[in-house]
């Protein structure tokens, strides 16, 4: 519980950024504080040791994904792998076009990334309509993965995302409403 305090004490949100009308809400108080940092991390590590006794990758979304994710990766002690946007990764590549709150964008990951039937878990700073985690978990399906959860610091509960992630179940160390 002291953990989610000082979790939720570090999250601000700025009205208007990137466009009008958004609430941006801001992870980067979290990374500077390596105590809240460690806090993210023990407590998703917490949650999949007791949800997930095998997991075999963590999968991080561009680009917050790839602040939290290696850190879990770590403690787990499993690999770490990048589902970017367009065009970042070099070699063979999948990709998935999708849409966002504000936009549009193509997910890819490296065809040699995950070996059919692996344990994965996905990772993400925030999950707003659920766009990214979807394409993100579509885009793993074709790679023959098994999505095993959605790990996020923050979810914004009215904007459905969980429904939208639907089979796949998220879960979230803050939501807001
Ligand atoms: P979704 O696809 O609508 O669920 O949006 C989630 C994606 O957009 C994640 O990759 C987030 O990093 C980013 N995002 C959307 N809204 C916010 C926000 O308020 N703060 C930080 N990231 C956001």
């Amino acid at each position: 519980a002291q953990k989610l305090e000082l979790i939720t004490q570090r999250l601000r949100g700025f009205p208007d950024f990137p466009i009008k009308g958004i609430l941006f809400r801001d992870i980067c108080p979290i990374l500077k504080d390596p105590k809240c940092t460690a806090a993210v991390t023990d407590l998703f590590e917490e949650y999949v040791r007791k949800k997930h006794p095998i997991v075999d990758l963590i999968v991080g979304l561009d680009a917050r994904g790839f602040l939290f994710g290696p850190l879990l990766a770590q403690r787990l002690g499993v690999g770490f792998v990048l589902v970017r946007k367009k065009g970042k990764l070099p070699g063979p590549v999948k990709s998935l076009s999708y849409d966002l709150e504000y936009g549009k964008a193509d997910a890819e990951i490296q065809e040699d990334a995950i070996a059919p039937g692996q344990k994965v878990l996905v990772i993400d700073d925030l999950l707003a309509t659920g766009g990214t985690l979807c394409a993100a978990c579509e885009l793993l399906k074709v790679q023959q993965a098994v999505v095993l959860d959605c790990l996020v610091v923050v979810e914004l509960k009215d904007l459905s995302g969980a429904e939208r992630l639907k089979p796949h179940t998220v879960f979230s160390l803050v939501s807001y409403d």
